[in-house]
């Protein structure tokens, strides 16, 4: 473990608001509840991963983390200690992502929320040396429900992500699974995206096959390309033999997906058939989200490296492939690359 977490790590896909410490989401509680009606009921238990065991649950989970995150001043706190628990664990290159958030009460606007995050890159430049940050920015799928709205969501992030350009390097679609409706909102990232030449810049990722049974939306997201998959949990036989045979970029997420498939043992994660048989060139193993699932990237590296037999100079090479994958800036990618991560495993390891 010592060694893993040693390694200089990438991390592509983790959640702001899901990568808060549940000590830090405790005191929030503690400090708030006396003077918060709406948190009056709300139980400490919450935060315990082992109230956790489907995505629902984790789905109530962040709307009571949202009573708590309203305001720049705590939007600032939380990231700058997410940033920091990231270095801390050895992740040199990280793309956080996020949906925007605006809110009434603190007169945070999705603006704002935007400038105060980058204010905590900006501090994590000088506090934390050697570490690369780019967001991702999240179209929230349980949001689209009409083709107005999800015109507007997207426009509106997409616009954002124009005028935050030196941090956001891509957009996202994330959200409840068994919310919102993919089709209004991918023909219109087709067009942003790809035929729009302001947007060409951003890159793409898309939640893919959290949920069983998902098939003709998983046909749909494969057919616009996006760069990257995240998850990739329930893909049928065909469309994870398609993924494999073209090494499309992929983001594993282990423990959380262990709870999304309801897996006693990791040993059974796909992670065996991409790596293990299919030999896939692309794969990144990340966290999701670290404060609900009570975990760190070394921790993800480490149970998988237990289940499938990896040494330490595998654990590197998907660390160099996670890299590859990513969508840092040309420059950024030389620079770390030479810094870090083109790097062979007894240069980095001292
Ligand atoms: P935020 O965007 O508020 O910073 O991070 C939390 C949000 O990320 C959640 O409200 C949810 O929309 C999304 N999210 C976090 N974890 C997962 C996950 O495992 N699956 C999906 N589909 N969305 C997630």
């Amino acid at each position: 473990r010592h060694a893993i977490k040693a390694l200089p790590k990438v991390e592509l896909h983790a959640h702001l608001h899901g990568s808060i410490k549940q000590q830090t989401l405790q005191r929030l509680l503690a400090e708030r509840r006396p003077s918060d009606d709406r948190l009056a009921d709300v139980s400490f238990d919450l935060f315990h991963i082992d109230s956790i065991r489907d995505l629902d649950k984790c789905f109530v989970y962040f709307e009571l983390v949202y009573l708590l995150v309203e305001d720049e001043q705590t939007v600032q706190q939380i990231t700058q200690e997410v940033l920091r628990d990231f270095y801390e664990d050895g992740v040199r290159y990280l793309e956080l992502r996020t949906t925007p958030k605006a809110n009434e009460r603190t007169g945070l606007t999705k603006d704002s929320y935007l400038q105060t995050l980058e204010r905590a890159i900006e501090w994590a430049k000088e506090a934390l040396p050697d570490m690369q940050v780019y967001l991702l920015l999240s179209v929230n799928r349980a949001r689209l429900t009409s083709a107005e709205d999800a015109r507007k969501d997207v426009d509106e992030l997409l616009d954002l992500a124009i005028k935050h350009r030196s941090l956001v390097v891509g957009v996202d679609i994330c959200g409840n699974p068994a919310k919102g409706d993919l089709s209004l909102v991918l023909p219109l990232l087709r067009s942003r995206l790809y035929d729009d030449a302001r947007y060409h810049h951003l890159k793409l990722t898309v939640h893919t096959a959290e949920m069983a049974n998902t098939d003709t939306e998983n046909a749909a997201i494969l057919e616009l390309n996006p760069q990257r998959l995240g998850h990739v949990c329930f893909l049928s036989d065909a469309h994870s033999e398609l993924v494999a045979r073209e090494g499309r970029a992929i983001e594993l997420c282990p423990t959380s997906n262990k709870v999304a498939m309801d897996l006693t043992t990791m040993e059974d994660h796909h992670f065996g058939y991409y790596y293990k048989e299919r030999r896939h060139p692309a794969i990144s193993i990340c966290t999701d989200d670290t404060g609900l699932f009570s975990t760190t990237l070394t921790d993800e590296l480490q149970h998988l490296a237990q289940a499938f037999d990896l040494t330490l100079d595998d654990i590197w090479s998907l660390q160099q492939s996670a890299f590859k994958s990513s969508f840092a800036p040309p420059e950024a990618r030389q620079r770390l690359g030479e810094r870090f991560f083109f790097r062979p495993l007894s240069d980095v390891c001292g």
